[in-house]
């Protein structure tokens, strides 16, 4: 079902003591009851931070089997045992410094989905793509090679984040003309493939330098339902003027 979304990616920041402290200061905000809070935390902090209080916890990577001989990574059912709702999938620096294609990210959504986590499958165009006018069938294509292969069923379960890349972790942000063009067309994309209804429910998330002094302007786009933020999700107080921003 469609709904506000305020989804903050901890990333490789913050011990497992901070971390705690920080989600702590997080519950202390006043977030609208109509606006679903998640921060994707470090694996090392899930077990902590799970049932903390009314935020949501993700995890920012999973693999795709269920277990084996892949040190290091982390299975969906370590996830689900500790209670975690929402993985990242598919974020720019899992494709581009771990490179993780399609076809990974494929797998990865089909293996969350499988065991009931939800995916947050986030794409974005580089600065290339953006300048040379290519983005939306950039992002088409990433939709269709990533995505498309879901039944309508397994889509309701998936929460979409648009980042684009030269705008993550670098202070610029796409203008919320910019978010909107691409959100109506990613919209417009799932109605041609999955119909009205699909269209209509899916949450899509913007996410790139998302800050308390611009989300607002950018969650009033009407295809823009909520952020993916990085940075500005490690300050409790900031993270909670983007919540309440809607
Ligand atoms: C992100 O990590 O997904 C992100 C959007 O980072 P930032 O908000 O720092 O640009």
């Amino acid at each position: 079902m469609r709904r506000n979304i305020a989804a903050g990616n901890w990333k490789m920041n913050t011990t497992v003591s901070e971390g705690v402290e920080l989600i702590k200061e997080l519950e202390k905000q006043s977030i609208p009851s109509d606006v679903e809070m998640i921060i994707c935390a470090p694996a090392t902090h899930l077990s902590s931070l799970v049932g903390c209080g009314e935020i949501q916890i993700g995890g920012q990577n999973i693999y795709m089997q269920d277990k084996g001989a892949f040190t290091g990574e982390i299975s969906p059912l370590m996830l689900v045992d500790l209670g975690v709702e929402y993985v990242l999938v598919g974020h720019s620096e899992r494709r581009e410094l771990f490179s993780e294609d399609d076809q990974i990210l494929a797998q990865k959504l089909n293996k969350a989905l499988e065991h009931n986590l939800k995916p947050i499958f986030c794409f974005g165009e580089p600065l290339n793509i953006r300048k040379e006018g290519s983005h939306i069938s950039y992002v088409q294509k990433q939709l269709e090679n990533g995505l498309f292969h879901l039944s309508e069923e397994e889509l309701g379960d998936v929460v979409l984040a648009y980042e684009p890349i030269w705008a993550i972790g670098t202070g610029e942000t796409a203008s919320p003309d910019q978010a909107q063009e691409m959100h109506a067309s990613i919209r417009k994309s799932i109605e041609n493939k999955y119909g009205k209804v699909a269209a209509d429910n899916i949450s899509i998330l913007y996410g790139g330098s998302v800050k308390p002094t611009n989300a607002e302007e950018i969650f009033a786009k009407p295809d823009v339902d909520g952020g993916l933020v990085g940075g500005a999700s490690l300050d409790a107080e900031g993270f909670g003027k983007i919540a309440n921003s809607f």
